[in-house]
């Protein structure tokens, strides 16, 4: 795909890409974790958003803090900002999701010396009136709070200037989805994982214009005809920084046609509510999308939106990749597996830590599932 060398690059190396940012455009760097991070809001400051990823070291400085079965996410951006890796950030923002994640802004701002630091305290239960409420209250005091952060006004004209961008970013992503989707052999599940990544780095500007120049090209090629016929199938997870997933799946006769992941739908899924108020408008999204298991909107949401997806996207079977000692997936794991069940669709769980298990293991595993569908 076209473009895909400076959108790789800064997927390789989120943080050099950062600091060069900051040093080619003179503006700050915020970073946030979790696919609830008010995006539009840093942005709207004229910072970049900047999603912190574990850089997978070995793990030594955190482990004075964090126990051993924490997920390797947290534990790895611990220790990226005990070694100070992350210094040259301007701040970090914290939305509470899982246990984890706020666990680790406490250990944070007691221990990380640079850089603000500042918590959105999101509802957990997104399905009632008093939800909407909290939700709106919450991004409001979050504006307020980064307008003195970064000593700046965050106006609404410039609140509704970034979601306007990342609207539109979304929707490009939305349709390099749909095109995979029909035809997988369009654009590569490499490609799409480093887009997706880049989503979450680079200046959504700049990759909206990249992408801009690229998906015209790629629609031109979709109807083009599939070059093999592949075993169709989704991913389902948190996050899955994981790059080597996607050709191991393609070499062993499978594609992914979509996913259920924070690096993939999550992050471009649902529209902004048709609110007047900015804010009331990023808020319906953040209540309104596709759901991670640290959040509840009904008993059976995520069951109910994978076995759809399956459905209608024509897959034979799920992977879902569990992220060793992530509770909230792991907690969802048996009534998803459950519902798949119920519904004849395979499924296939595999487990994994900040590596991957070796290539063989993994490759035999995939080939086993795939040859089953
Ligand atoms: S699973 Fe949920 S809490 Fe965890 S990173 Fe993804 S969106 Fe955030
Ligand atoms: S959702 Fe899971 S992987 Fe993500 S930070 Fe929380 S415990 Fe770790």
């Amino acid at each position: 795909m076209k473009n895909m060398d400076k959108i790789r690059e800064a997927a390789r190396d989120p943080l050099g890409y950062a600091q060069s940012y900051k040093a080619r455009t003179r503006k700050k760097v915020v970073g946030y974790f979790c696919s609830y991070g008010p995006e539009e809001i840093i942005g709207a400051a004229g910072a970049l958003p900047l999603r912190i990823f574990s850089g997978k070291p070995g793990i030594h400085l955190a482990d004075r803090h964090l126990q051993s079965y924490c997920c390797s996410l947290v534990r790895g951006v611990l220790e990226d900002a005990l070694a100070g890796t992350l210094k040259f950030l301007d701040g970090v923002v914290f939305p509470h999701t899982c246990d984890s994640i706020q666990r680790l802004s406490d250990i944070w701002r007691l221990n990380v010396s640079y850089g603000f630091h500042t918590d959105v305290v999101l509802p957990v239960k997104l399905n009632t009136e008093s939800a909407r409420a909290y939700m709106v209250d919450v991004l409001k005091a979050f504006r307020v709070d980064l307008e003195k952060k970064l000593d700046i006004r965050i106006t609404d004209d410039a609140l509704r200037a970034s979601m306007d961008l990342y609207s539109n970013l979304r929707s490009m992503l939305g349709q390099i989805y749909e095109i995979r989707s029909q035809n997988p052999d369009a654009v590569s599940g490499s490609d799409v994982y480093h887009i997706m990544k880049a989503a979450m780095i680079m200046d959504r500007q700049e990759l909206l214009a990249l992408l801009n120049e690229a998906v015209p090209e790629l629609k031109q090629g979709k109807s083009a005809e599939a070059a093999v016929c592949r075993k169709r199938v989704i991913l389902s997870g948190g996050i899955c920084d994981f790059p080597d997933v996607y050709p191991m799946i393609e070499e062993e006769g499978g594609a992914v046609v979509w996913d259920d992941l924070c690096m993939g739908t999550r992050t471009f899924a649902g529209d902004f509510a048709a609110k007047e108020d900015p804010i009331e408008a990023i808020a319906g999204r953040y209540l309104d999308r596709i759901i991670c298991p640290a959040k509840h909107n009904g008993l059976t949401n995520r069951a109910d939106y994978l076995v759809r997806m399956a459905r209608e996207r024509d897959a034979r079977g799920v992977i879902i990749l569990l992220l060793k000692f992530c509770d909230p997936h792991a907690f969802d794991y048996p009534y998803l597996k459950n519902a798949l069940d119920k519904e004849g669709i395979p499924n296939l769980l595999i487990e994994v830590e900040d590596q991957l298990p070796p290539d063989g293991q993994l490759r035999t595993r995939f080939d086993a599932f795939l040859e089953m569908l």
